[in-house]
């Protein structure tokens, strides 16, 4: 326990929160110190007035923000920060299908961003996807699995690229889940037109991810279940929803939490657009228009990204699917953390993990974030708003 003598205290206590832990709501104080939630802290004490503290949130699905793409590593910052400041404070990078040579600059300079912890990780999400699936992706640059790609990818990636978005149908995949998956990138069931058992097939091979469920996949059919059901059916499966309003509907979300609760993870999808309004956009190689927050493919109906936030999809989950506070912040921290295989510093506010949290007013927006014990400066959201 610090003693008078200790010097300048370090904590902070936030008192008469509600704190939204992995099993309920619970009125109180929480400390912190050093960065970390702790059970005992000294130091300056912020009276919530009985506003919500979740965790900070964490979205492993993710192309950019604030008019920044992440498939532009000068613009990283930009778009991390203004995801941030609505209290995403991990946040994968995620890629959209370029040419060998795109990819191949983009991950290597992401991958300074991952070393100075601007982004948690890389995700690759193609290039080796189904062309009948591939949504916002450049059909002209979809290819089949390539290991010596993939390999030189993992390579410029210096240890942060984290995760791959595949389809599991296409020749060698089955090879590449498993190379995927012995060299600590997550393997990722997505844009794909498999059937129920390649699907399954992928997951045994080591899948461990299905990548926004129900969207650019074979849809659930009650005598072809397709990957939308070996998902939800395997324990082993988190699957990813775009929780927007657009890609599902609340009933949909329902469904995906009644079969699979623990294991579903809010992700935003977000593209350039995210916080920016109506306009015309680039997603990759596509030109992408939004219109009422609603992003198309430029001349076409296909859905290209969402423009939401993370704290966008937590409050829907609660205000238009109806689940409890709790269950939507779990799938927007602890289930996506737990995903990537940080669940032990994030994910939630418990003693030792890191103080990530957002602060949240009684409509469940967020009124101001705090990462690693630090509160992110109020005026980033003023001015990228
Ligand atoms: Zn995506």
């Amino acid at each position: 326990m610090p003693k008078p003598d200790d010097g300048p205290a370090s904590g902070t206590i936030l008192t008469n929160a509600r704190i939204v832990l992995p099993d309920g709501v619970r009125h109180g104080d929480l400390h912190i110190a050093d960065g970390r939630i702790t059970t005992f802290a000294v130091g300056e004490q912020i009276d919530l007035g009985g506003r919500y503290v979740v965790p900070g949130f964490v979205d492993m699905h993710v192309h950019g923000g604030a008019g920044a793409s992440y498939q532009r590593p000068q613009q990283a910052r930009r778009a991390a920060s203004f995801h941030l400041a609505h209290g995403t404070t991990t946040t994968m990078a995620s890629l959209v299908t370029g040419t060998p040579r795109e990819l191949a600059e983009t991950v290597a300079g992401l991958a300074d961003l991952a070393a100075d912890g601007v982004i948690a990780g890389i995700h690759l999400e193609g290039p080796y996807l189904a062309r009948d699936r591939c949504g916002a992706h450049d059909p002209a640059l979809l290819r089949a699995p390539d290991p010596a790609e993939f390999r030189r990818l993992v390579r410029l990636g210096r240890g942060h690229v984290r995760m791959i978005t595949l389809a599991p149908e296409l020749p060698g995949a089955l090879d590449l889940v498993r190379e995927a998956a012995d060299a600590g990138v997550i393997p990722a069931v997505g844009h794909t037109e498999a059937a129920g058992g390649t699907a399954r097939a992928a997951f045994d091979a080591g899948a461990r991810v299905a990548t926004h469920l129900f969207n650019a996949m074979r849809p659930l059919h009650h005598r072809e279940g397709g990957p939308v059901a070996a998902a939800l059916n395997d324990p082993r499966v988190t699957v990813e929803l775009i929780n927007d309003g657009v890609h599902v509907e609340p009933a949909v979300t329902r469904l995906a939490f009644a079969a699979a609760g623990p294991r579903v993870a809010l992700i935003t999808d977000a593209m350039a657009a995210a916080g920016m309004g109506d306009g015309d956009y680039r997603l990759g190689a596509m030109d992408v228009e939004v219109r009422g927050g609603r992003a198309t493919l430029a001349g076409g109906t296909s859905i290209a990204g969402s423009t939401i936030t993370m704290a966008d999809a937590f409050r829907r989950a609660v205000t238009d699917a109806g689940l409890p506070v709790q269950d939507a912040a779990r799938a927007a921290s602890l289930t996506p953390a737990r995903a990537l295989g940080i669940g032990s510093r994030a994910g939630s506010l418990e003693p030792g993990k890191d103080a990530d949290l957002a602060v949240l007013d009684d409509d469940l927006q967020v009124t101001w974030v705090m990462k690693r014990g630090t509160i992110v400066p109020r005026a980033r959201i003023l001015s990228e708003n």
